[in-house]
C-alpha cells in the first residue's frame, strides 16, 4: 500500500474543510453534530475546521438550535459578505468588471466597450478598469480572488489565453499578468465554461451533473460539463461548438473549415442575413421598429420583430433553428446530457428559438438520449457572465478541486 505522505494530509484537511464549508452554505443554519453525521467526518476534524472558518470569517455562529435531548446546538451560518472577489468578464464587444460577495451577488459592476482594441490593448482596458475598483476598495485583505473570463481557448492551468482570433489574444499569459499587478490569486477561464459552472452552481441547473450550457451571441460557443467536470481536452479547446461544421457547402471560416455553425447562427450572421433582405427591397417590421436607421438594428429589435410574427424574422429564425438543432443534436448523441441551457444575445428570451430548437432535437436525436433531455434558457439573467467569473472562484473555495 502507498504510504501517505505529509502533503497528503493537507491535502485530506483542505477536502473536509470544502466539504464543511459547503454543506454550511447549502444548509445552514446547522449545528457542528449535524455537520459530523451528514457526511461521515469525525466531530474532532468538524471543530477544527469550524473553528478555523469563523476565525477567517466565511461561516458566524448564530444562536442555539432545538435539542435532541441535552443542551442545545449551537448553529453555524455562512457568512458571504465578510469576503469578497473581483470578476472581470471579456467579451467581443464588451468588457465588464464587478465586486461580488461570496454567493455571486454583485455588490458594484462597471462595463466598457472594446472597440477597435484588440491583443495588449484589450488587457490594458480590462487592467484600468479594475485598478478603479481597487483604488475605490479600501482595504484588498478580504479579497480572496480575481476571475477573468473571455472567449476562445484558454490554458486554465497556466492561466494562458491561447487563442482568441476576434480580439487577437494569442498566449497572452493573463494569469502572471494580474497576479503580479495586484498580488491576488487570479483564475482564467473560457467565457462558456464559466457559464455552465454558473448554471450548475447558482442558477436553476444545480440539479444536472450532465449539463452543455450554448452560447448563440455574438459567438458561438459551448461549455460541457460531464459527471460534474468541465470537459477541456488537452488545450482547453473543447467545446469551440461554433467551429463545427453543419454544412459542407457553407462558407469557408477564418477557422479553415467550411460552414461551421457560427456563420450561420451567430448575432454577426443573423445582422448581415437581415441587412442582405433588406437590400434586396423585402418588406419588414424592422423598417418600422428601427424608424429607417438600420444602424439600430440589435438582437432586441430582431426578437422584437419576431414576437410580432414578422415573417423576415420568422424566415431566419426557422435557419437557424435548422443549423443549431442540427448542431444540438450531434451534441447530445455525443455526450447524453440531462439538459441543454442555451444562452447569448440570440437565443436569451428567445421562446419561439427555444422552441423550433426543441422540436428539431426531439425529431432527430436517439430517442433513448432525447426522452428526458430538459432544454431551456439561461437562468443567470443579465449578469450571468459575471456569476459565471465568480463561479470559477467559488468552484475552489467550495468543492476542492484537484485541477
Ligand atoms: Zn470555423
Amino acid at each position: 500500500m502507498k504510504t501517505m505522505r505529509k502533503g497528503d494530509w493537507k491535502l485530506i484537511q483542505e477536502l473536509n474543510r470544502s466539504i464543511i464549508l459547503n454543506k454550511i452554505r447549502l444548509d445552514g443554519p446547522i449545528s457542528r453534530i449535524e455537520l459530523a453525521k451528514g457526511n461521515r467526518i469525525s466531530p474532532s476534524t468538524v471543530a477544527a475546521a469550524v473553528q478555523e472558518l469563523i476565525r477567517e470569517g466565511y461561516v458566524t455562529e448564530i444562536g442555539r438550535g432545538e435539542s435532541s435531548g441535552g443542551r442545545k446546538p449551537i448553529l453555524l451560518q455562512f457568512a458571504p459578505d465578510n469576503h469578497f472577489l473581483f470578476a472581470a468578464s471579456i467579451s467581443n464587444t464588451v468588457i465588464e468588471v464587478a465586486q461580488l460577495n461570496l454567493e455571486a451577488s454583485i455588490l458594484r459592476k462597471a462595463s466598457a466597450p472594446v472597440g477597435m482594441r484588440q491583443g495588449e490593448g484589450v488587457i490594458e482596458l480590462m487592467l484600468g478598469m479594475i485598478d478603479r475598483f481597487v483604488t475605490e476598495t479600501g482595504s484588498m485583505d478580504p479579497c480572496i480572488g480575481i476571475a477573468v473570463t473571455t472567449p476562445g481557448v484558454v490554458n486554465v492551468e497556466q492561466g494562458v489565453v491561447y487563442y482568441n482570433s476576434k480580439l487577437r489574444l494569442n498566449d497572452v499569459p493573463v494569469k502572471q499578468i494580474v497576479e503580479s499587478r495586484y498580488g491576488i490569486k487570479t483564475w482564467v477561464e473560457n467565457d462558456t465554461n464559466s457559464l455552465v459552472l454558473a448554471e450548475r452552481r447558482f442558477g436553476s441547473y444545480s440539479s444536472f451533473a450532465n449539463l452543455i450550457y450554448i452560447m448563440v451571441g455574438n459567438g458561438i460557443g459551448a461549455g460541457i460539463l460531464v459527471n460534474d467536470m468541465i470537459l477541456r481536452g488537452k488545450l482547453g479547446g473543447a467545446g469551440e461548438f461554433g467551429h463545427t461544421s453543419v454544412n459542407r457547402s457553407g462558407i469557408r471560416c477564418e477557422c479553415g473549415n467550411v460552414g461551421c455553425l457560427e456563420n450561420s447562427v451567430s448575432w454577426p450572421a443573423v445582422h448581415s442575413r437581415m441587412m442582405a433582405a433588406m437590400a434586396s427591397g423585402r418588406q419588414t417590421l424592422i423598417h418600422d421598429l428601427t424608424g429607417g436607421d438600420f444602424s439600430r438594428i440589435g438582437p432586441a429589435v430582431y426578437k422584437e420583430a419576431l414576437s410580432r410574427q414578422d415573417r423576415l424574422a420568422m424566415d431566419i429564425t426557422e435557419e437557424i433553428a435548422e443549423h443549431l438543432g442540427a448542431g444540438i443534436v450531434n451534441l447530445v448523441n455525443l455526450f447524453n446530457p440531462e439538459a441543454i441551457v442555451l444562452g447569448g444575445n440570440v437565443a436569451q428570451d428567445n421562446p419561439i428559438l427555444l422552441h423550433k430548437v426543441e422540436e428539431h432535437i426531439s425529431r432527430y436525436a436517439m430517442r433513448i438520449l432525447k426522452d428526458d433531455l430538459v432544454v431551456g434558457q439561461s437562468s443567470l439573467g443579465d449578469d450571468g457572465k459575471l456569476m459565471g467569473a465568480a463561479a470559477v472562484v467559488l468552484q475552489d473555495l467550495f468543492q476542492f478541486s484537484l485541477t
